[in-house]
């Protein structure tokens, strides 16, 4: 083992718990240098814990995709700690972790979801989430099984033959669920999950990602501008020019959607106070206020 890189907890910091599986301080991502750098993640502080459902929400281009990334061990930080506490209780920074270490670390820790799915259409919906487990570490017939029973978890034992292209949006993400669960990860990574599926099957997306957590204990991460997730969610965050904020601390704007903090532009009517991001969104929602009527 690298003692560098690996030790037994604790410490912890001052604040962290037991269920905390995923320690963020710091954490910042730069692509490019000199005149086209982009900062896409500015400094982020974030605690996630085991059982718990947390949705990332926030306007695209906003750093979501790249903030799971480098949760997953899929992208280097330019600056920050992850730490994860895995199930034998130590803790490894995956900031640190030698390049080497990081497929054992995300074969063992992480299962990912994305928004198309990510499916081989030359394997049958057993044989993508067999092959999954191979990388865990399972082989032959024990892989099949352990396929076979993970399918009939998200409702697709019937389906265990049939190719990807041959299933619907919902089944083949719910596929890429059972594959995800392959190594029986600590955490559960989905960028945009529900993106490509319609309001009925992204609802039941919500409620087998729920699941994850709740009956197996699982942290569940989500990042996604979908609104439908909210309902399913212990706790939603608003990412923005790559910078976290509490959700529930901000306020609707009634123009265009975005979520925002009571601070910027604003406009007295109706008892009270409705925020905006823009002038031009207060100047759009001056002209024609009963356009938009106040949401919850
Ligand atoms: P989101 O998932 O919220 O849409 P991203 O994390 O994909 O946001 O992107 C955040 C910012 O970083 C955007 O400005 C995007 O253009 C930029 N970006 C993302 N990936 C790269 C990359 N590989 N190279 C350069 N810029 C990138
Ligand atoms: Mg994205």
């Amino acid at each position: 083992m690298n003692s560098a890189s690996t030790r037994t907890s604790p410490p912890a910091s001052a604040g962290e718990r037991p269920s905390d599986v995923i320690a963020i301080r710091g954490l910042a991502k730069t692509y490019g240098t000199g005149a086209t750098q982009v900062g896409a993640v500015n400094g982020i502080d974030l605690t996630v814990r085991s059982g718990e459902l947390l949705l990332i929400m926030g306007p695209s281009g906003s750093g979501k995709t790249t903030l799971l990334l480098m949760l997953g061990a899929l992208l280097r930080p330019t600056a920050g700690t992850i730490r994860v506490r895995r199930s034998d209780g130590t803790e490894l920074d995956l900031t640190h972790a030698p390049e080497k270490r990081l497929p054992q670390v995300r074969a063992h820790t992480f299962g990912f979801i994305f928004q198309d799915y990510a499916l081989l259409d030359a394997l049958s919906a057993e044989e993508n989430v067999a092959m999954a487990c191979n990388i865990a570490g399972r082989t032959g017939r024990g892989a099949r099984e352990r396929a076979r029973t993970l399918l009939e978890r998200v409702g697709l034992g019937h389906r265990a033959s049939a190719r990807p292209s041959r299933m619907s949006g919902g089944e083949q993400q719910r596929v890429a669920v059972a594959r995800a669960l392959a190594n029986d990860p600590l955490v559960i990574l989905a960028d945009e999950p529900t993106a490509n599926l319609d309001a009925a099957r992204g609802r039941d997306l919500a409620r087998l990602l729920r699941s994850l957590a709740d009956e197996d204990g699982r942290a569940v991460v989500i990042v996604s501008h979908d609104d439908r997730l909210r309902e399913v969610a212990d706790r939603v965050l608003w990412l923005e020019d790559g910078l976290l904020k509490e959700l529930a601390a901000m306020v609707i704007d009634p123009v265009c959607g975005m979520a925002v903090e009571r601070t910027g532009p604003h406009v007295d009517l109706d008892g009270g106070p409705w925020w905006f991001c823009s002038e031009a969104c207060a100047a759009e929602f001056r002209a024609h206020p009963s356009r938009y009527p106040r949401r919850g």
